[in-house]
């Protein structure tokens, strides 16, 4: 039997300019996969969580269509879908949501304060998920072609529906290497763009792209823009060369994007000890400790290296049992 939690511990009236709530056992910050399993994990502890999604409810993953390597989903599931049923699993709990952006924190103390532009939310704990935001070109094209028609940013989630196809990806470090490595299983060849003449990759990776005979590497050129066929998907892409001036396109059905992650974490930005990338650091081996006694962390906006749905998830479920056995010790 788990310890159980009074729902509100203070109930406190709120004056302009922001509005004070009563305070929470614990806030989850962001509905990614990360948030929700934390979610659905400290609401079977009878924690009755306060779920805040900000501006893309779902996180990462409503940006793809088809979710294959999520476990249990033998034919795949919708990455909205997927996402949903968390969202509803957690409720059925007790879990409630509230949307709103959070502008910054104040985590010291025994009281957890999340601010936002018009409340403040109080809580005795707080679970931080509010993930990562894939870097984008800027390019036109590849806001249009973006989920689903072409552009994606994610080869280990998209990548198998390139099979037998040309693909591109932009980008020169080891996320690039390691997806341009990894679509050579599906399409049949991948050109790989990059802005300079030499990878920002590790050694061994830059070697592999080089040497692989199903890689072509672009160098000292930037994308341009991105081309749509009569079917509304990606038929090609162009490329300036830096040094030359010249421009050429490159026919391809896939754009994989892999120019790095920005962590969204702007708003803990001297609340928390965050890396020189802006990643939430954990100074603890369970990878889901901060820096603050009472706060937590879960998912994209700490895991740099493998910023997968399930490795979220998982690590959602450890922010929650790290937090519940925190509020029950203090
Ligand atoms: P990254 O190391 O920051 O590399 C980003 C790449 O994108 C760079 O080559 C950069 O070019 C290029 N770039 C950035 N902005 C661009 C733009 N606007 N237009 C064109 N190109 C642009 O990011 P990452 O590859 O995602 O890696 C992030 C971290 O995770 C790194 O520490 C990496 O080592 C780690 N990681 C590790 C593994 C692994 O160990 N298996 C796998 C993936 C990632 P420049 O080089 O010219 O700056």
């Amino acid at each position: 039997m788990g310890v159980k939690f009074p729902t509100k511990l203070v109930i406190e009236v709120g004056f302009e300019p922001s509005k004070s709530i009563g305070m929470e056992n614990i806030i989850i910050l962001g509905t990614g996969c990360a948030g929700l399993t934390a979610a659905i994990y400290a609401a079977r502890a009878n924690l009755n969580p306060l779920v805040l999604e900000g501006n893309q409810p779902g996180g990462q993953l409503t940006t793809t269509s088809e979710v294959e390597n999520f476990p249990g989903f033998p034919e795949g599931i919708d990455g909205f879908m997927l996402t949903d049923n968390m969202r509803q699993q957690a409720a059925r709990f007790g879990a409630r949501y509230e949307h709103d952006q959070i502008e910054h924190v104040s985590l010291d103390g025994p009281v957890k304060r999340i601010h936002s532009a018009t409340k403040t939310y109080e809580a005795r704990s707080v679970i931080i998920a509010t993930g990562a935001s894939p870097r984008l070109i800027g390019i036109p094209g590849e806001k249009e072609y973006y989920g689903g028609n072409g552009v994606t940013t994610c080869a280990t989630c998209d990548g198998a529906f390139y099979r037998g196809m040309d693909v591109v990806v932009v980008g020169g470090g080891d996320s690039a290497c390691e997806e341009a490595i990894f679509l050579t299983r599906f399409a049949s060849k991948v050109y790989i763009i990059h802005r300079r003449d030499e990878f920002r990759a590790s050694e061994i990776m830059s070697r592999r792209v080089l040497e692989h005979p199903k890689i072509v590497p672009v160098l000292n050129s930037v994308p341009v823009e991105i081309f749509g066929g009569d079917d509304g998907k990606v038929r090609a892409i162009s490329a300036k060369n830096v040094q030359s001036g010249a421009t050429s396109e490159i026919p391809c059905k896939g754009v994989f994007v892999a120019i790095g992650h920005i962590p969204n974490t702007k708003p803990f930005t001297g609340a928390l000890t965050l890396d020189e990338s802006g990643y939430i650091v954990s100074p603890q081996s369970s990878g889901v400790h901060t820096n603050v006694e009472g706060v937590f962390v879960a998912g994209d906006c700490s895991d740099h290296v493998y910023r997968q749905a399930i490795t979220a998830a998982g690590m959602g479920c450890r922010a929650a049992i790290e937090a519940e056995r925190w509020l029950s010790e203090h």
